[in-house]
């Protein structure tokens, strides 16, 4: 495999986490940013697996490279695991994080704070030029849904979302904490061994 992978998304705060998780790997990582003519592929999968797996297929296939592609998002237990899939669209046509953020504390007003605990999960797919699912990884990271924003680190939910042990929230918390902790660290942590056989050839 040459060594330069396309991580297969439009958010640029989740490409720059994937860029620091990825960069001891030795390879040229590149950005949609750098190929105007990447497409905007349909996330309509019921799973962050099925989702995840589009994102990479679709685009590998389009660009002729090697695609990493990460679907995330969060799951609150008392919400039955929504917003989930929908995570990034959750407040409907246009949405914004904040948007999101507010609509997710209303789904939660009145649910006391030892029934706010929610998850962030993560699954990773790389796929080949020719869109063949080649690695997979998943992981979560559990937390608690706070009253009120706290930081402003990271993105999407992450002032919302308190790390219990911690007693912060990942907009408190700094990036080398969340590089550490997190749903999308422990994903990446998960697919490095097979992108390291991949890169060697040993398939
Ligand atoms: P995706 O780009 O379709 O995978 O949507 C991911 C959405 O899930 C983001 O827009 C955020 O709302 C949320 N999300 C995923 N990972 C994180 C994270 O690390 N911090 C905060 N929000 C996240």
């Amino acid at each position: 495999m040459h060594r330069l992978l396309v991580l297969g998304t439009g958010n640029r705060k989740k490409g720059q986490e994937l860029a620091r998780l990825l960069a001891n790997l030795g390879a040229e990582l590149r950005t949609l940013a750098d190929y105007p003519q990447a497409i905007d592929v349909v996330e309509d999968g019921d799973t962050f697996a099925a989702n995840a797996a589009l994102k990479a297929t679709q685009q590998a296939r389009h660009l002729g490279q090697w695609v990493l592609a990460d679907d995330s998002g969060l799951m609150v237990d008392a919400l039955d695991g929504a917003p989930g899939v929908l995570s990034a669209r959750y407040s409907g046509p246009g949405a914004t994080d904040a948007g999101n953020n507010q609509k997710l504390l209303e789904d939660l007003r009145g649910v006391p704070v030892e029934k706010r605990s929610a998850q962030f999960v993560c699954h990773i797919c790389v796929a080949d030029p020719s869109g063949a699912i080649r690695g997979e990884s998943a992981a979560s990271c559990r937390g608690r849904i706070l009253h009120a924003s706290s930081g402003g680190n990271g993105f999407g939910y992450d002032p919302f979302f308190e790390i219990v042990e911690y007693h912060r929230s990942f907009g408190e918390l700094s990036p080398l904490v969340k590089a550490y902790l997190s749903h999308r660290a422990r994903a990446a942590a998960g697919i490095i061994p097979r992108l390291v056989e991949l890169f060697a050839g040993r398939e």
